[in-house]
């Protein structure tokens, strides 16, 4: 059976390897393709066009949106979209305005407890395109402020604690339409993290699919997620959510995929519900 992992991030955002050091891998863990899924940003998916890829591997250019709804952070998942339109283009480049001003807000809030960093230093040796909390933590953990990114999340980085700083407003609507007007179909990233009434609220606002594999989802969840997608016809997708090696085991590259021939990639660009499963 022909695998994908279908959400994969890149140093051009939070993840650690390269877009090109994220397909070799992948080719090694015996995959025939990933999707590239990057929060916000489309510079490591743009990026693939410049590498030599065997045929026989497929790259899904995607993104994986942040957006907004009742308070709480939703994460949408964009497939096939196209990532060269300037209307997407113009949004990013406002996000990452946003974010990189948000990670100068964190570390205005971490100096009142005596944890002074730098931009810089946040922001490594290689800045992604993308900023965000994870490069806070792992900054955070090297001068000793956390054993590991949980607890700088847990302490200072998520919503609610100490360093906190709200995201750039995009609503989820304005994401699903978003992606369906470049072309894209749109998918709900780990549902199993969030509550039935949200991923409801997510459905009606005309979502076409949901992460029904992921590394965060009981087996239960999955399982519900599952029969969900099936009753309502959606696409059903898979993946590592893979971003580093230390976080959390199990989330390699393909620890989580889906058969290529079950998303129907060919199909899909002429009828994409037809091909759900
Ligand atoms: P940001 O986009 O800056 O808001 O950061 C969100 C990202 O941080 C998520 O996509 C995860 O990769 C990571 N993240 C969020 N919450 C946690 C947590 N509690 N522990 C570890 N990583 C987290
Ligand atoms: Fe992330
Ligand atoms: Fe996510
Ligand atoms: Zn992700």
């Amino acid at each position: 059976m022909k695998l994908i992992d279908m959400h994969v991030h890149t140093n051009a955002s939070d993840g650690v390897l390269s877009p090109e050091k994220v397909i070799r891998r992948a080719m090694r863990n015996g995959l025939s393709g990933i999707a590239i899924t990057d929060h916000d940003t489309v510079t490591g998916a743009l990026s693939v066009d410049l590498l030599n890829i065997p045929n026989n591997f497929t790259v899904i250019k995607g993104i994986e949106f942040s957006t907004i709804q009742n308070n709480k952070e939703i994460h949408i998942l964009g497939y096939y979209l196209d990532i060269e339109d300037p209307k997407l283009k113009n949004l990013l480049t406002n996000i990452q305005k946003f974010r990189s001003d948000r990670i100068y807000k964190i570390l205005e809030k971490l100096k009142r407890f005596n944890i002074v960093l730098e931009y810089q230093e946040v922001q490594g040796e290689e800045p992604p395109e993308s900023i965000g909390r994870p490069h806070v933590a792992k900054a955070l953990i090297k001068r000793g402020f956390a054993r590991d990114i949980s607890e700088a999340f847990d302490r200072y980085l998520a919503k609610g604690r100490l360093a906190y700083v709200e995201h750039y407003k995009l609503e989820t609507k304005e994401a699903i339409d978003l992606i369906k007007d470049l072309g894209g179909f749109s998918v709900l990233a780990h549902p199993g993290l969030l509550s039935d009434r949200d991923i409801f609220s997510v459905l009606e606002k005309g979502i076409e699919g949901i992460e029904v594999y992921h590394p965060k989802h009981s087996r239960f969840a999955t399982t519900k997620l599952y029969e969900l997608a099936k009753y309502r016809k959606l696409i059903i997708t898979g993946g590592s959510d893979f971003h580093d090696f230390s976080s959390s085991k199990g989330n390699d590259i393909g620890s989580h995929t889906i058969s290529i021939d079950r998303i129907c990639i060919d199909e899909f660009l002429q009828s994409p519900l037809s091909c759900s499963i």
